[in-house]
């Protein structure tokens, strides 16, 4: 299919028009927008990667990432649902799952779902591989047991994909697969034995639940267990790989943020004065809006880089270095060209008549989920040094807090 990255543009810049006022009331009052939602699914953003033979468009990465820019420059919130509904555990399922868990997961993510990925445990945080989460063998079902917590969506969601050390049924570890546990949050019916036990109280995104979740026996048909193509042995890394969309889609929420931070300081400074002028007349402002412009430009630059380097067959999914290069860089940049648009405004951006103040909270997570700056910093420099990361091993590597093998990387 021919892809019209200009229309999906064209459809974003028109949904932002209409996402841009309500933003602050999804920050105030802490509610998931289900609105704004409803009007995504309306227009074909919820799902869009998702190939056309299960109902959605085959759109690329890269039409995502555009997508997700123009809508976080106005609601990073939003933003963040257009990345989970076509990246990350939706891509994992479309990519590595049966006819029969495509046919499943498609259409309620067109409905608009935002599926919830469930790696990060107490324990278990950067160094994902020490989850102990597990997924046993009995007949023809695995058997969760564990505890998930900074789960985003966590009540919202209808579909999670849980990762697991998966158990055989001799109790036998096998390594790491995924899991698709329903919720029907219409009828506010789970499984047995799912719990969801905490919401967290945030510093930004606070229309955005994360939420602490409890697998107590909870039976999962073998149906919906996602085997990744090198099987449960190597599955993390494959897992992993599919992630890697997710964090080029969280890099592209940082730089929605910066974008729009750098318009709205523009405007500022022009209209403005102070000492008979404009205060866009001030050399040191000016060279600190030039600074904002030149990060922003390199955060969408490495972000289209990631975005396209993913190819289909064997490559579905951005290329591991391309991706945490560009959401390390996008969301240091970001956090960076928010403060100081903030300062650019003076008194008036740490108060709420203007959007800096919430954008300066919600552009903090960046450098933390989906892999903190470290880790990403980390993996970057295996890569160069040819060195293998935990992380792109397999389900049986035990976390990051081991020094690096000095094995060539794959
Ligand atoms: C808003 C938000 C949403 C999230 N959503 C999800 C979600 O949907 N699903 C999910 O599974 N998880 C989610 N997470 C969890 C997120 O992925 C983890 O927070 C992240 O992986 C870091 O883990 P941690 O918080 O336990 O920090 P830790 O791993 O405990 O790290 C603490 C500090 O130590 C540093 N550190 C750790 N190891 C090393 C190392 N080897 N070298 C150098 N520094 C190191 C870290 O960078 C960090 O600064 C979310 C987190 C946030 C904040």
């Amino acid at each position: 299919m021919e892809h019209d990255t200009t229309n999906y543009q064209a459809i974003a810049r028109d949904l932002a028009r209409e996402f841009a006022p309500r933003a602050a009331h999804w920050d105030r009052t802490r509610s998931y927008c289900w609105q704004n939602v409803a009007e995504l699914a309306d227009r074909g953003l919820m799902g869009m990667t998702i190939p056309e033979a299960y109902g959605g468009q085959g759109a690329s990465y890269y039409d995502v990432v555009l997508v997700v820019e123009e809508i976080a420059k106005v609601c990073a919130l939003t933003a963040r649902i257009v990345v989970e509904a076509n990246m990350g555990g939706i891509s994992a399922v479309m990519a590595y799952g049966t006819p029969e868990q495509k046919a499943f997961c498609a259409p309620i993510v067109r409905a608009g779902d935002k599926p919830a990925i469930c790696i990060t445990e107490p324990g278990a945080g950067s160094a994902a591989t020490e989850m102990t989460t597990t997924a046993r063998r009995v007949g023809d079902r695995y058997i969760l047991n564990g505890r998930k917590h900074w789960i985003t969506g966590g009540g919202v969601s209808k579909l999670h994909l849980v990762f697991a050390r998966v158990l055989n049924e001799y109790g036998v570890e096998e390594g790491i697969g995924g899991f698709i546990v329903y919720r029907d949050t219409e009828r506010d019916v789970q499984p047995d034995g799912f719990e969801i036990v905490r919401h967290e109280r945030t510093l930004g995104l606070c229309g955005m639940p994360e939420a602490e979740l409890v697998f107590n026996d909870v039976e999962v048909d073998s149906a919906l267990a996602l085997i990744p193509p090198s099987g449960f042995r190597h599955g993390f890394a494959d897992l992993m790989a599919a992630y890697n969309s997710q964090r080029v889609g969280a890099g592209s929420v940082a730089l929605g943020l910066a974008a729009g931070a750098l318009d709205h300081a523009k405007r500022y400074l022009l209209s403005r004065h102070q000492f008979g002028r404009p205060i866009a007349e001030f050399q040191g402002l000016q060279w600190m809006l030039a600074d904002m412009d030149v990060g922003v430009q390199a955060s969408r630059l490495l972000l289209h880089e990631a975005a396209k380097s993913s190819g289909s067959g064997d490559h579905p999914f951005p290329d591991m270095t391309k991706a945490a290069r560009a959401k390390l860089f996008a969301s240091e940049t970001a956090i960076k060209v928010v403060n100081d648009a903030l300062q650019m405004f003076g008194a008036r951006g740490y108060g709420d008549q203007e959007p800096l103040e919430r954008m300066y909270r919600d552009v903090r997570m960046f450098t933390i989920g989906g892999g903190t700056a470290q880790i990403l910093r980390t993996q970057i420099a295996g890569n160069i040094l040819g060195m293998r990361t935990p992380q792109t091993r397999s389900g049986y590597s035990r976390g990051l807090g081991v020094p690096l093998d000095i094995e060539a990387a794959e």
